[in-house]
């Protein structure tokens, strides 16, 4: 299953196979709603956008690859974006990602309308936009990971199994279910995500956001790894596992926010994640 790319061949584009699983499997057609209705011409990918536009689009491919070769994403079924001024990148659906080039290039503007490239941008755009509009996310990462889905089927909040929660804001909440590609479910996320940085979608995956595609994958990263700790610590027949007290949690927290360097840029912004290491 985590080769099914390598068995479409190359070089096709469009292949929204049916094979591929999740919701940016690219079913039908009426997908990215609010991304406005092909036509037009919307230049040609990033060459359209200027520098900053096609140094934003490498990053995000980047990224979506990572979640692919890290194991947090089979196929397409998650999604990214970043924001670059009013422009929000995103992948497109039912693309693998070792295909994007350049010149898949998608952008769309806080209002959902396509302004960049001509693929159809992800079904979770709604999601996505959600998140832009709301937050002062500028990176948003969506995955499937295998343990954080299980966790999402099994609590409404991740129990308190590290400290690391600190750094996502607090105890992980699970945001109900609802429909992908669906306002309903981007509401859902919001509230789940108030006053944290990351959450879980019950029976679907991972959200997280961030100042930057290397942060925003940090934390998706580091919730599922406590989802798998969470499952592994609590799988030992007749050893419940000791959790943290929200009082031990917040003090973990608090450090982590004042750990590493800060206020120094992409680097800086990552600080709290690196207080892993430390
Ligand atoms: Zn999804």
């Amino acid at each position: 299953m985590t080769d099914e790319n390598e068995g479409r061949g190359r070089g096709v584009r469009g292949v929204r196979g049916a094979e591929s699983q999740g919701e940016d499997a690219g079913q039908g057609q009426g997908q990215g709603e609010g991304a406005g209705a092909g036509g037009g011409d919307r230049g040609a990918g990033v060459a359209a956008g200027g520098a900053g536009v096609a140094a934003a689009w490498d990053e995000l491919v980047a990224t979506a690859r990572r979640t692919v070769t890290d194991g947090l994403v089979v196929g397409t079924s998650g999604n990214v974006s970043v924001r670059v001024g009013d422009v929000i990148l995103v992948t497109p659906t039912g693309v693998p990602y070792d295909r994007l080039t350049p010149s898949d290039a998608v952008g769309v503007g806080l209002d959902g309308r396509q302004v960049l490239g001509s693929l159809r941008p992800t079904s979770e755009l709604p999601m996505h936009l959600a998140l832009h509009r709301e937050t002062d996310a500028r990176a948003v990462v969506h995955t499937h990971a295998a343990h954080a889905t299980a966790v999402s089927a099994l609590v409404a909040e991740l129990p308190l199994i590290h400290y690391m929660a600190g750094a996502l804001g607090g105890p992980v909440r699970v945001a109900p279910y609802a429909t992908y590609g669906t306002p309903e479910l981007a509401a859902n996320v919001l509230r789940a995500l108030d006053g944290r940085t990351a959450c879980l979608l019950q029976n679907h995956g991972t959200l997280a956001h961030g100042a930057s595609l290397d942060q925003t994958y940090d934390r998706t990263a580091q919730l599922e790894w406590m989802c798998r700790v969470w499952l592994l610590s609590s799988s030992v027949p007749g050893l419940p596992p000791h959790l943290l007290s929200p009082a031990q949690l917040r003090e973990a927290g608090d450090r982590l926010a004042g750990y590493g360097q800060r206020g120094d840029g992409p680097r800086g912004q990552g600080a709290a994640g690196d207080g892993l290491l430390g």
